[in-house]
């Protein structure tokens, strides 16, 4: 099932720059950063509400976040929506023909379990799956 909007996913060139603005200017919080390895990436989640938002920065020119930002620029990058059971979400969407990119769940930033839906699937936005106790 889904619950919310967990966080929303934004591409920057430099987190701390961007941290800059999103602390000082808008006076939101980071939680402290995180390096994901696996996903070629350095995060800050700055809780807003009931959501989030996460800045991310490529630590890798082949990263997805590298190549979104080449592509694209910084921007919105994903969406994710919190779920209560990540792999049970994957096998249902996988039945009903949805393009997955995960279709085994992986580490997320802090501790949660993710997956990601195609943009082809979901009318052009990267989907976020996210599984997370709290
Ligand atoms: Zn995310």
């Amino acid at each position: 099932m889904l619950k919310k909007i967990d966080h929303i996913g934004i591409a920057v060139k430099n987190l701390d720059e961007a941290l800059k603005f999103y602390e000082e200017k808008l006076g939101l919080k980071a939680t402290g950063t995180e390096v994901v390895e696996e996903q070629k990436v350095r995060i800050a989640f700055l809780p807003l509400g009931e959501s989030k938002l996460e800045l991310l920065e490529s630590t890798d020119p082949e990263g997805p976040v590298a190549k979104f930002i080449e592509s694209r620029g910084e921007g919105v990058q994903h969406i994710a929506l919190r779920v209560d059971n990540v792999e049970e979400k994957v096998k249902e969407l996988e039945e009903q023909g949805v393009r997955l990119i995960d279709k085994t769940p992986r580490y997320g930033a802090g501790g949660a379990r993710i997956a990601f839906l195609h943009p082809k699937s979901t009318y052009g936005i990267l989907l976020e799956l996210c599984q997370r106790d709290e």
